[in-house]
């Protein structure tokens, strides 16, 4: 397979960026969808990405939220994306804390390159949307490019340099739309350069 080719996919951290980030990420009574995050999915999918949610809940390394409510609260963000006619592809969860320092918690960018290699991913085609600087990183270090989504705090200059900045979900699928348009471009002037050389 050559560099060029390889499913490509959106990487969603989920709280803050998918659900509203409540402080209760155990109660699925609270759990609600950011503005604009079906629509943005859906048109998302359409351009032939994946969509694969990584997140950290070290809630449940810590003991202070039980799987069975971890389920839960999956389940319910998943209803909720149904309903607007959306299905994530996969889903990763790091269930570690910060001590017990894992290959899987952002920064690291362990659950990006599994799920790389389960989907067949090429990860410099890929993206990375989050609303922390951790997020950021491990789209970074996963070769993938990366959308810092600032809607909930205001700009914070020390994301400044990890890529590039939408301020909701709209501002997310621009980004994306331009990004594609540029590497069209791109193609297309190589294409008639090659011609050229014939
Ligand atoms: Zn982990």
């Amino acid at each position: 397979m050559s560099r060029e080719q390889g499913a490509r996919a959106i990487f969603l951290d989920r709280d803050g960026t998918l659900i509203e980030d409540t402080g209760y990420p155990n109660d699925p009574e609270r759990v609600s969808l950011l503005a604009g995050v079906g629509e943005a999915l859906g048109q998302l999918k359409g351009r032939g990405f994946l969509l694969i949610l990584v997140s950290n809940q070290s809630g449940i390394g810590r003991g202070l939220v039980t799987p069975d409510a971890a389920e839960e609260v999956h389940r319910r963000m998943a209803v909720l994306l149904q309903a607007k006619g959306v299905k994530l592809d996969g889903a990763y969860y790091c269930y570690h804390t910060p001590e017990q320092a894992c290959d899987c918690r952002k920064p690291a960018p362990g659950m990006l390159l599994q799920a790389a290699r389960d989907f067949g991913l090429n990860l410099a085609r890929c993206f990375l949307v989050g609303d922390k600087s951790s997020d950021l990183e491990a789209g970074h270090r996963a070769g993938c490019k990366t959308i810092f989504l600032s809607s909930a705090r205001p700009a914070d200059s020390s994301h400044a340099g990890l890529g590039a900045i939408a301020h909701d979900w709209r501002g997310v699928l621009e980004k994306i739309q331009a990004d594609d348009e540029q590497t069209a471009r791109i193609a297309a002037n190589a294409r008639r350069v090659i011609a050229g050389q014939e």
